[in-house]
């Protein structure tokens, strides 16, 4: 496996790849990596030839007072992950690389989809996902790259804004990876104590309630979050962020519970925020 740190030792790899009619994957993550992150090594490596995994945390999506500084690093048992998984090539490079000192170039979608859900209350964080994205399609040039629907809203940017700037690159949306208790792999739980973990269990709790209602023809989104938040405020560490139901391609919030509505939180445990999501009508999510 090979860990390039520079955007020339990467462009020339995939260019040698090219060169042999390969088709490449990307796998973009921020590192401290889990199963999550592996079953979209997985899916990458079963649709292309030759797959790399960017490991960078990206400061421009973190607001001030986020958790850049804190967020969870292991590059060492990243790449052994990666290995093991059969990644080709880790690009981790380091924030200078990403962004030189007069850096001032930022990809944005103009219209309100990044404003809902988790740009709420992280104004700046899709356009810092956006602008690496970019940066990174550009570096590695991937046939397809690979997102987790964890992040459903990021995923549904990302399809926007290749779409709108003619990236020829295909986005492939990957299913969420659970424990076996039900809560959603994430780097951030590593921040949980043993009380915030099992408190944790709430988001999982409060999708499985909303995807009951949901299959049992409950058609008012309202009563719908209103029940999973009621899940949700039965538990003491648990602090609502946001439970909506939107357009799962708009991010507009909607009235009306149909298939393909896209029923997401945020939901902080303790000092740590946690996503959750399902899209109604799809069994995995
Ligand atoms: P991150 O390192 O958290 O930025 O995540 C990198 C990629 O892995 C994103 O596309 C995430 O949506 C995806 N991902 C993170 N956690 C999961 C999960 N539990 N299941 C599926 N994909 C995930």
């Amino acid at each position: 496996m090979i860990i390039a740190e520079s955007v020339a030792e990467v462009r020339a790899q995939v260019k040698a790849w090219k060169r042999e009619g390969l088709r490449v994957g990307l796998v973009p993550t921020m590192g401290y990596l889990h199963e999550g992150h592996a079953s979209l090594v997985e899916k990458a490596r079963s649709l292309c030839d030759r797959t790399v995994v960017s490991v960078f945390v990206n400061p421009a999506q973190f607001g001030p007072g986020e958790d850049l500084e804190s967020y969870p690093r292991d590059f060492a048992h990243d790449c052994a992950l990666l290995e093991e998984k059969g990644c080709d090539m880790v690009f981790h490079p380091d924030a200078s690389v990403m962004y030189p000192p007069d850096f001032a170039t930022y990809v944005e979608l103009c219209s309100d989809m990044p404003r809902q859900l988790c740009g709420k209350t992280r104004p700046i964080h899709f356009r810092g996902v956006c602008t690496v994205v970019t940066k990174l399609f550009n570096i590695v040039t991937p046939d397809m790259a690979f997102f987790g629907r964890k992040d459903a809203q990021q995923l549904a940017i990302i399809r926007r804004m290749a779409r709108d700037l003619s990236m020829d690159v295909e986005i492939v949306g990957c299913p969420i990876v659970r424990e076996a208790d039900g809560l959603a792999r994430s780097s951030r739980n590593a921040y949980l104590d043993a009380r915030e973990r099992a408190a944790a269990l709430v988001l999982s709790r409060a999708v499985a309630v909303g995807k009951e209602l949901a299959a049992q023809g409950e058609r008012d989104a309202r009563a719908l979050v209103a029940a999973m938040r009621a899940v949700i405020e039965a538990e003491a560490l648990a602090r609502i962020d946001y439970v909506d139901a939107v357009d799962g391609v708009t991010m507009q919030p909607v009235d009306a519970i149909q298939d393909g509505v896209l029923v997401a939180m945020a939901v902080y445990i303790g000092k740590t925020r946690l996503l959750d999501n399902f899209i109604v009508g799809e069994g995995a999510c």
